[in-house]
């Protein structure tokens, strides 16, 4: 009787459930078609969904082109004109029905990931530990599901991963390949490509050619006046660290000038005749030396000046060729400030300005909107830019330094993956869209980093997509997907060692010895309280790495804090440059298990031991 009644209820139960979602899987098998055209980003969505969901629950939906009378629950993925803003994508279910909508065909394709969430997944960071794939037997969408996304920022470039990759985290551009089957699969995918990069010293020290062909060393024996003069008036090359064979030509001369022109469209023909992007900057210098001689120096051009100049007669040519991407230049360093006199082609008609505000230290001092003198400069310098640009037909795209341990490693907080505060993106961000800047670039060596978890750099990804996120939800929803029942403990641990390494170590009134070490002695307590978590996690192998990660980096971070200690309390080299090599060991002891976890590639694991502490060894204590 008991359970006659026990199975009524769970019948109506039942029934509840099939009124209020659309079914897709039931104990493990298929109860829904997946339907979307047989080409194009569409389809890879369809496949990337009936993926996922077999991993999920072993069952897996049938995919049928459009078209084609389905019985029972769909999955509806199409294009369609107006469904969303740029490449965003709408997502609703109604009675026995799942619809992925965009008016972009790759919009489609994030509204699959997107679907794939609403199921549970989560795509944090690389595998095998940045996902979360839950195993369930049945799998249904709610009936009433309406969802829009439209990215903030038009234009999303990633720094790391491939195509999949890098569809799969939301951005729309992947690193230009000329390998054929590359291209199909990402046309495929629907994202677009680009390259970019220092391409000046190549164009002085090779020569290209049109057809393609390898290039050859440029002979300048017979060519002495296209040098550039020095201060004295000798012509000789002038060369920087990333430019041995020198950093310019003597542009005012005609001939010089046609062939470097020349020779950057034949590297253009040469490198990525039909990437969707292109852009080519000078030396990698701070001042960007040029010709000193008389008839260079006449018109009285400042280095951006002669840089947008060249700029546009190689775009104007690159037109002429026939090709078909954007053209951008970078403000960097030597071209960091706008032009006084050049005026861009055609008001910069598919031109992309990258605004690059690399001696700001990644975001060291706080959001570019703060009173920090760095800030207000850059600040400024956009506005000189905005003036430069009033008629301006092109776009602009920001050159952030966010995770660049290249500018940050010398910071405790900054090599512990601590800057910036994803508060501090988001009104970064904020402000460079109200700048009219509609896309966006992280430059972060080492860009494979996603140490000790992928959280801010998931966050970061998020913002590029919405700058009003919810900042606490989205850490909720991480530390509960990603450390479980661990989730609380983790989180307290993480957001202590968080506060401690952005406490200032400080000199005591009497006894430093006494209190100047208490948060290294705290950061070391930290450490043993994830065991605790781990005893949380039981045998679940997946979470116990993340906490095993996440106990490494707590150790990094009680070394970084030692190392500032005696950089400001003791300032015994010695004890610091052993502090520096204890880092060192600590990551090539723990390389392999790093390396595995996908957090951390392994250029990365070296990039920690040798460049970062190299770094503060020369900087802080005396040598390597
Ligand atoms: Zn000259």
């Amino acid at each position: 009787m008991v359970s006659a009644i026990l199975l009524a209820m769970l019948v109506v139960c039942a029934t509840a459930m099939a009124v209020g979602a659309v079914e897709l899987v039931r104990n493990g098998k298929p109860r829904a078609t997946i339907v979307a055209p047989s080409e194009g980003p569409p389809s890879y969505a369809a496949e990337v969904l009936q993926r996922y969901i077999e991993r999920m629950s072993g069952a897996q939906l049938p995919i049928v082109p459009d078209g084609r009378k389905v019985k029972g629950a769909k999955v509806i993925i199409r294009v369609r004109k107006g469904a969303a803003k740029l490449d965003g994508f709408r997502l609703k279910s109604s009675k026995d029905e799942v619809t992925i909508e965009a008016s972009v065909p790759r919009g489609c394709v994030y509204g699959t990931y997107a679907l794939l969430e609403e199921l549970g997944c989560r795509f944090y960071g690389p595998e095998p530990l940045g996902v979360v794939i839950p195993k369930k037997k049945n799998l249904s969408v709610r009936v009433g599901l309406d969802i829009l996304k439209e990215p903030a920022f038009e234009n999303r470039l990633p720094s790391f991963g491939g195509p999949e990759l890098n569809a799969c985290w939301g951005f729309n551009f992947t690193g230009y390949s000329k390998d054929p089957k590359r291209q199909e699969f990402v046309k495929r995918i629907g994202l677009k490509t680009w390259r970019w990069g220092h391409i000046w010293p190549q164009l002085i020290e090779y020569q290209f050619f049109a057809d393609g062909r390898p290039p050859v060393k440029m002979d300048y024996s017979d060519k002495q006046d296209w040098l550039p003069a020095d201060e004295k008036g000798v012509r000789r090359p002038n060369p920087s660290w990333d430019a041995p064979a020198g950093q310019s030509l003597c542009f005012s001369n005609p001939d010089a000038f046609k062939w470097f022109v020349e020779n950057a469209v034949n590297w253009v023909f040469t490198n990525c005749p039909d990437a969707d992007y292109v852009s080519m900057w000078s030396a990698d210098t701070a001042d960007l030396s040029l010709c000193q001689c008389e008839k260079c120096k006449q018109r009285g051009w400042t280095p951006t000046d002669w840089y947008i100049h060249i700029h546009n007669e190689i775009w104007r040519a690159l037109k002429a060729r026939g090709f078909k991407g954007v053209f951008g230049w970078i403000a960097y360093h030597g071209s960091e400030e706008p032009p006084q006199q050049v005026k861009l082609l055609e008001d910069g008609r598919e031109m992309d300005l990258l605004y690059a505000p690399r001696p700001r230290g990644a975001s060291m001092h706080g959001p570019i909107t703060n009173d920090h003198s760095v800030n207000t400069a850059y600040r400024e310098n956009i506005q000189r830019w905005r003036k430069y640009l009033s008629d301006f037909k092109g776009t602009m795209t920001v050159f952030e330094y966010y995770f660049d341990l290249v500018l940050l490693g010398h910071l405790p907080a900054g090599r512990t993956f601590l800057i910036p505060k994803p508060e501090d993106m988001k009104e970064e961000m904020r402000f460079y869209l109200s700048q009219g800047f509609n896309g966006f670039f992280d430059c972060d060596p080492p860009s494979g980093s996603f140490f000790p978890d992928p959280l801010r750099k998931w966050i970061y990804r998020k913002l590029l997509w919405d700058v009003n996120l919810d900042i606490e939800a989205a850490k909720r929803d991480f530390f509960q997907n990603y450390y479980g029942p661990a989730a609380k403990i983790v989180r307290e641990v993480r957001e202590e060692v968080e506060r401690l390494m952005f406490e200032d170590i400080k000199w005591p009134m009497w006894s430093p010895a006494h209190y100047a070490d208490r948060p290294i002695k705290r950061l070391r307590e930290l450490e043993t309280r994830l065991d605790e978590a781990i005893a949380k996690v039981g045998n679940d192998e997946i979470l116990r790495q993340r906490i095993e990660v996440m106990k490494l980096w707590v150790r990094y971070c009680a070394l970084a804090k030692e190392s500032e200690y005696h950089v400001k309390i003791t300032r015994d080299r010695e004890k610091g440059r052993q502090v520096e090599q204890s880092i060192r060991k600590l990551f090539e002891e723990n390389k392999d298990f790093l390396v595995k976890t996908g957090l951390l590639t392994e250029g990365d694991v070296r990039f920690l031991a040798e460049q970062v502490t190299n770094y503060n060894l020369s900087v802080y204590f005396g040598g390597k």
